[in-house]
């Protein structure tokens, strides 16, 4: 059995222990993460991907509004290549004024971004439909502010590249069985490898829990009480880009009232319904879901009515439970931050938690604060100013030009990148490191090629087969919530493409 020894090990491979890898690694520790899937396979991997100005939170949760724009202004600088710098605009509507959130609201809108430190501009109804064609024309009135778009697929993989260049291990479908607790102190972990079952343990002073909502479980093992509120949320992915600039409801939050623009698509979102942890792992998202979120998403911008829908999704966010509000939407997104030694006796162990992909940062420098104060390390963390590193390292071979998927514009040269810079075992780990299969046709034309391509590069070409059927089973299970209209003749297209060749393909 393989044992070795860390500084510090990290249990969850999503942005925050992506980001936490990262700044530790920086700062010189012999870092471990252990994640039981693909990186950003949980809420990292399932969100709006909205790089939020904190206009959202300035009414209610000023300190997150202020996080939220301090970390805006740093992504920008050390991820150029992770974001749009779209801009967003907060909408008034008609009806919004019976409901308390008129234009007195939208005055107090503006005074609570101006408190945050968040530059909001208030636009007449004619400026914001010049600005953004797509808005809804009825609105009354509207505010611009500094939001943006973030790909938290590449913002993760980044993360966890330029942590693996400063010295990190890690370690992808490796999941924590459980923790080493020798005096009552969590020395290290037991994993369990979800591809071949083969074991590990490995050891270090101080083990980071950052396994997201799931980290009530890890908690739970080192005999810690962390009380997660599962919030599902459920998004639709639009065939096009619909609108350039990201449309908010201005008024209390609700569902389906942010509208995305990302690469080639448009994203709504989203609802927030409690559900059971031991739901987190197969989410589905229903047709009642579907219907909210395009009722109220025609609101923000009416052509989303008409538009055909490629998928929809879901994620659950990792939020702390603080009451009992039914939908979690009034639970603060702040960072929750706990060493188990203080809180609650148990040595060497620490969880980070609540937050936002757009405070990752923040959260990784904070935890690691800690770490390194149990380390007695002192060293400064640099993330703040370092930029990520944007490029994936790529000799040139003959064919690396070749497109392989028009849609998203993904290369066999960026194939053979990504499988050499990561782990990649499946074409789920190829489309999360390089968006290939999310575009308009849904992997219809190219994942065959992908298969083959992503098998030969794995020095293992009979495996092409079962990579296609899976990766298509897991674009259909996306498509059957919104199976009708457009969307419907799409599904039957692409069943026709691949049953010729592979009759089994698709599961009803
Ligand atoms: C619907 C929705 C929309 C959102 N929109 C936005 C947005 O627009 N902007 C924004 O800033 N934030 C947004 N968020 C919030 C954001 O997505 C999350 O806060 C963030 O991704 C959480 O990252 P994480 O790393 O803490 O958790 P996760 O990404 O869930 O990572 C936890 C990881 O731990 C792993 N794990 C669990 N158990 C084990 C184990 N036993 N062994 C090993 N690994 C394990 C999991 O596989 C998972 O990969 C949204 C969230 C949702 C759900």
């Amino acid at each position: 059995m393989t044992k070795e020894e860390y500084d510090v090990i990290i249990i969850g491979g999503g942005i925050t222990g992506a980001g936490t890898a990262r700044d530790c690694a920086l700062r010189g520790l012999k870092v471990l993460l252990i994640e039981r899937g693909d990186i950003a396979d949980g809420a990292t991997g399932r969100n709006h991907g909205l790089l939020h100005s904190g206009a959202r939170y300035a009414v209610k949760d000023g300190e997150s509004a202020r996080e939220c724009i301090a970390e805006n202004k740093i992504l920008r600088r050390i991820a150029p290549s992770c974001i749009e710098d779209t801009q967003g605009l907060f909408i008034t509507l008609p009806e919004d004024e019976d409901q308390g959130y008129g234009l007195d609201y939208q005055a107090k809108f503006i005074a609570a971004c101006k408190d945050a430190g968040i530059k909001p501009e208030r636009l007449d109804p004619a400026e914001a439909l010049a600005m953004e064609p797509s808005v809804n024309p009825a609105l009354i009135g509207a505010v611009k502010v500094p939001d943006g778009a973030v790909d938290p697929f590449k913002l993760c993989a980044a993360n966890v590249l330029d942590a693996r260049l400063h010295g990190a291990k890690i370690l992808t479908r490796t999941a924590l069985d459980s923790l080493i607790i020798e005096g009552g102190a969590v020395k290290g972990v037991r994993t369990v490898s979800t591809l071949n079952g083969e074991k590990a343990e490995y050891r270090a002073r101080v083990t980071v829990n950052a396994a997201g909502v799931w980290g009530q479980k890890v908690a739970e093992m080192a005999g810690a009480t962390v009380t997660m509120f599962p919030a599902k949320g459920a998004l639709l992915v639009f065939a096009h880009r619909v609108n350039n600039m990201v449309i908010n409801r201005c008024r209390k939050s609700a569902d389906g009232d942010i509208l995305v623009p990302g690469h080639t698509v448009s994203i709504i979102g989203t609802t927030s319904t409690k559900v059971p942890l031991d739901e987190c792992d197969s989410l589905s998202v229903t047709r009642d879901e579907v219907k909210l979120l395009l009722k109220e998403g025609s609101q923000l911008a009416p052509s989303l009515a008409s538009t055909r829908i490629l998928r929809a999704y879901a994620g659950v966010r990792p939020l702390v439970a603080s009451d009992d509000d039914p939908s979690g939407r009034s639970i603060s997104r702040g960072i929750v931050c706990l060493d188990h030694e203080s809180r609650d006796g148990i040595a060497g162990f620490v969880t980070i938690t609540g937050g936002k992909l757009m405070t990752y940062r923040l959260m990784a420098e904070t935890v690691t604060n800690l770490v390194c104060h149990k380390l007695n390390w002192i060293q400064k963390c640099v993330t703040a100013s370092r930029p990520l590193p944007d490029t994936l390292d790529c000799k040139c071979e003959s064919g690396d030009g070749e497109i392989i998927c028009e849609c998203e514009n993904v290369s066999m040269g960026d194939i053979r990148a990504a499988v050499n810079n990561y782990d990649i075992n499946t074409l789920e780990d190829l489309r999360r490191r390089t968006r290939i299969g999310m575009g308009t046709c849904q992997g219809t034309y190219c994942i065959r090629r992908a298969a083959r391509a992503l098998a030969e590069a794995q020095g293992a070409p009979e495996r092409a087969a079962s990579l296609e059927k899976e990766y298509l089973q897991e674009r259909w299970k996306g498509m059957m919530p919104v199976g009708w209209g457009d969307t419907l003749r799409e599904m039957e297209f692409m069943q026709r493409v691949y049953k010729a060749g592979a009759p089994s393909t698709f599961k009803d």
